[in-house]
């Protein structure tokens, strides 16, 4: 199996070189379909994973923008439209200053998968700039977007492609990059997911993420007969999927004992209940602080430049960034007791780290399954734009929990090692692999 994985490899890192991030994730899939591929040779004669990995198109432009103080900035902006072969492209955008060509080609990979595995009609892509919102006014965020857009405009549509938010890219961002599209454009459609409310965005979008991540746990535990109540959790981050991670999880009856930021975390022994983390929603989302105030104003323990991963728990959410977890942390976590990892963030986990959490057989889900829920609605928001029409809170949330229990039944169908051993990490890629590949054998070479 190495041997397979290291030779199909070489010619992927001759091709993409430098491109860590995006050869990690490659070679994450590859495990788990080189060897599917070996029972299925049509997938190989037809050059199906090869071409899965070779976007249909990158676009890479200059953003422009004027600050504060009258001075010209410049950014990289970026649209990888990875694959359409079961709908056009969809996934969100990133603003950060680590935003690279290779980024954004991991997170489109990844998100073809996690598009595939929701069964909606839905390809891959994912998109971005180097620009770093914090610290910025809101009209500096707004000129940005409106630049950025004014070349995104000419690449994405209601059925071409359907972008949504991601790190640094929430409700704010999202308005000012419709009312942008919308004014160069002259129409009024649902060219963007994580929209308002009052202007095409679906009920349940913003909680979307961090609920289904929560919604997968469950399933895994169910597995088990065993549920929420009562568990240790420790989260990672404190943006939109940490902050419905919590808010799902303390109502499930879970003690959630940390968040944290790029900074650093909180260890709130106590447990952080819904008023503490109303406390953090408007330190973040409003007031655009630091974790660490919450410290300050609750008294507990704070931890500068480190990661939650040494806090003794049952179950860890790594809902930050890529490589936020590496194989000391994974070692840590589980002789500390944790027996469950369930991503929200794409990719947080090091392929070392989940290398030891198959060895250990804890449950394991990757952010291809576990995140799906934040897509699934914008999906959901998809059809209600066509529709022009706008769903209850009730009617989605019950349309995510079931989405995420058939993300959960393809992992373990396709998952399924000895003793019951469900190895999600296979099961989601198996499972999202093959309604891709299917569809781009029926299509032809194209
Ligand atoms: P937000 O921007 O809302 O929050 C990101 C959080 O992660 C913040 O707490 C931020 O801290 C922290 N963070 C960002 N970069 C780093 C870093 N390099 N090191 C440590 N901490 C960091 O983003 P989201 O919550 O939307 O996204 C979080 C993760 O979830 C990402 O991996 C994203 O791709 C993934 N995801 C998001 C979905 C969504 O619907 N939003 C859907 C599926 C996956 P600080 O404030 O200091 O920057």
């Amino acid at each position: 199996m190495e041997l397979l994985v290291d030779s199909f490899m070489k010619e992927v890192e001759v091709r993409n070189p430098h491109e860590e991030e995006f050869l990690q994730s490659v070679s994450e899939i590859a495990e788990s379909i080189l060897l599917y591929m070996e029972d299925h040779p049509q997938y190989k004669k037809y050059k199906v994973l090869e071409r899965m990995i070779e976007p249909e198109r990158v676009i890479m432009f200059r953003v422009p923008w004027v600050n504060d103080h009258g001075e010209i900035e410049v950014n990289r902006g970026y649209r990888v439209q990875m694959n359409s072969a079961i709908g056009p492209y969809k996934g969100g955008l990133r603003f950060h200053p680590s935003v690279n060509l290779s980024v954004l080609k991991f997170l489109a990979f990844e998100q073809i998968f996690k598009n595939s595995l929701t069964g909606l009609p839905m390809g891959g892509g994912k998109g971005g700039a180097d620009f770093d919102p914090k610290g910025k006014s809101d009209l500096e965020v707004m000129r940005f977007c409106q630049s950025y857009m004014t070349e995104l405009f000419k690449h994405v549509g209601p059925n071409m492609d359907i972008p949504a938010g991601d790190i640094g890219v929430g409700a704010r961002e999202i308005g000012y990059l419709f009312g942008q599209y919308k004014r160069i454009k002259g129409e009024f459609t649902g060219v963007l997911t994580g929209k308002g409310h009052e202007w095409g965005g679906s009920l349940i979008r913003p909680e979307a993420t961090g609920y289904g991540v929560v919604y997968f746990v469950q399933e895994m535990l169910k597995m088990r007969n065993d549920n929420l109540k009562g568990k240790r959790v420790i989260i990672s981050g404190s943006g939109n999927v940490a902050q419905f991670t919590a808010e799902k999880c303390i109502a499930e009856g879970a003690k959630v004992l940390t968040m944290s930021d790029s900074k650093g975390f909180v260890y709130d022994a106590n447990g952080i209940d819904s008023h503490k983390l109303a406390y953090i929603m408007h330190l973040k989302n409003v007031k655009r602080g630091r974790i660490k105030e919450y410290a300050e104003e609750f008294g507990c323990e704070y931890f500068p430049n480190e990661k939650p991963w040494s806090i003794p728990c049952d179950i860890a959410f790594p809902n930050a960034t890529q490589n936020e977890l590496d194989h000391q942390d994974a070692l840590t976590l589980i002789s500390n007791g944790c027996f469950c990892v369930a991503e929200g963030a794409n990719m947080p986990s090091t392929r070392a780290a989940i290398h030891h959490f198959e060895s250990s057989k804890i449950l394991y889900a990757p952010g291809k399954a576990a995140n799906a829920g934040g897509v699934a609605v914008s999906g959901l928001e998809m059809s209600q734009n066509s529709l022009r029409y706008s769903w209850s809170r009730e009617k989605i949330d019950r349309k995510l929990k079931v989405i995420i229990e058939q993300i959960h039944q393809s992992c373990v169908q396709y998952g399924r090692e000895e003793n019951d051993y469900i190895n999600y990490v296979k099961g989601a890629n198996i499972a999202g692999f093959v309604k891709i590949a299917d569809a781009m054998l029926a299509q032809g070479i194209v």
